[in-house]
């Protein structure tokens, strides 16, 4: 049976000084930001915040610095990371770029897209979105059925992607298109880098039940993109892809995206009231022990190791917690509680209507449950 141990991690003072660093210029930045935009942290939309947190050098911060990156350790990023979730920074506009697409860019980008688009991710002003799931591909991404096709002067895309987040406010899309019919469904796939003002593209938003309109439906009517969109080599678009999930699973906003609910009842709880204190301290051991086991995967990719089954299990385990706590808020704490503590009615109410989307995006619970079934040996 496979060994699935998570090597314990520590931080070393270099990133708990690099945390006190972060922690002052969050506290300038974020600490007035209404709770609810909190909440929304990491997927929360703010150009001049990812501005500024560019300036600093906080973005592409493990990139060499040939391409605008700041040859940190993933050990200091982590910390950065962490960082930004408990204070609930808006980070929506560069996440993406800074967690998978740079990262992908560096690793199968030429030189001339590696110069053209790091740089200006690194310093917070370009942003992209991710182009894989489709309305009968999702889960079986290998089923997509956009197309693209070598014409004279690129390639023509038809097809439509769904659910794609930020799609309306990125500049490029990298998308994992069909370019080769007839090769077997795994082979025949590629990436392409989209710009998403080429012609032939329509980007039409979908509400989500907050009534937010974050993701989309995008649709390509013989779009094309030039030759150099190839991102990587033809034909290798699977492992590409399944690289970059990889890159999608691995991080702690996997398992801090209700944090901001734990704080604010934290703050509401009574120390009299044994029912809140006794499930707030078993959060707080569960949220410990997800945080070593999410350390011990950032500590692997730091030695170049490839995470991906307990990188999916510490996604899985996390979003069970995740989406326990708005129900929890609700059981623990009564109306006049709620109407005391607006921050903790607010929150609980978001994340009461966004948090089943947690086990959906970046891989469905049941699908990671496989994965780490067939790890195992279980199937
Ligand atoms: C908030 C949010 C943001 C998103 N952003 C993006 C984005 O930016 N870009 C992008 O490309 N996609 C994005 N997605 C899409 C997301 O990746 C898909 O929703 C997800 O992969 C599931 O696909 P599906 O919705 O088609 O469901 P399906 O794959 O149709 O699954 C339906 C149900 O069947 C179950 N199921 C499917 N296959 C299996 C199996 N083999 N074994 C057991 N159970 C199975 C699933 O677990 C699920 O419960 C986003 C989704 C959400 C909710």
């Amino acid at each position: 049976m496979t060994d699935l141990s998570i090597p314990r991690c520590s931080l070393t003072p270099a990133c708990e000084a690099l945390r006190l660093e972060v922690r002052e210029f969050l506290h300038e930045q974020v600490s007035s930001l209404p709770a609810r935009r909190k909440a929304e942290s990491w997927t929360a939309f703010d150009p001049g915040f990812s501005r500024s947190l560019g300036r600093r050098g906080w973005i592409g911060m493990v990139w060499p610095r040939d391409f605008g990156g700041h040859e940190r350790s993933d050990l200091e990023r982590y910390v950065v990371l962490e960082e930004l979730l408990a204070a609930g920074a808006p980070c929506g506009a560069h996440w993406i770029a800074d967690r998978q697409s740079g990262p992908l860019l560096l690793r199968y980008g030429t030189p001339a897209q590696r110069q053209a688009l790091l740089p200006r991710m690194a310093q917070g002003e370009l942003y992209f979105c991710i182009g894989m799931s489709e309305p009968d591909a999702g889960s079986d991404v290998a089923a997509l059925r956009t197309r693209a096709e070598r014409v004279a002067d690129g390639w023509r895309i038809n097809g439509t992607k769904l659910w794609t987040t930020n799609a309306h406010r990125a500049h490029f899309m990298i998308a994992l298109v069909r370019t080769d019919a007839a090769a077997q469904r795994h082979d025949g796939l590629s990436q392409l880098l989209i710009d998403l003002r080429t012609p032939g593209i329509t980007i039409r938003p979908i509400r989500n039940l907050a009534g937010e309109t974050d993701f989309n439906e995008v649709v390509f009517q013989d779009a094309v993109v030039p030759h150099q969109a190839l991102l990587g080599t033809e034909g290798r678009g699977w492992e590409q892809v399944t690289a970059e999930l990889a890159l999608e699973r691995s991080g702690p906003e996997r398992y801090l995206s209700s944090l901001q609910l734990m704080l604010a009842m934290v703050q509401a709880a009574s120390p009299h009231d044994a029912a809140q204190v006794e499930a707030l301290g078993r959060l707080t051991a569960e949220l410990a022990t997800l945080r070593a086991m999410s350390l011990g995967v950032a500590g692997m990719l730091a030695r170049g190791e490839r995470p991906n089954v307990v990188a999916a299990i510490v996604k899985a385990l996390g979003n069970d917690l995740e989406q326990k706590l708005p129900q929890l808020a609700h059981d623990l704490f009564n109306e006049a509680d709620h109407a005391a503590h607006p921050d903790l009615a607010e929150v609980a109410d978001y994340l009461t209507q966004v948090a089943p989307s947690f086990s959906l995006r970046g891989g469905t619970r049941e699908v990671l449950r496989g994965i780490i079934a067939r790890e195992l040996g279980l199937r």
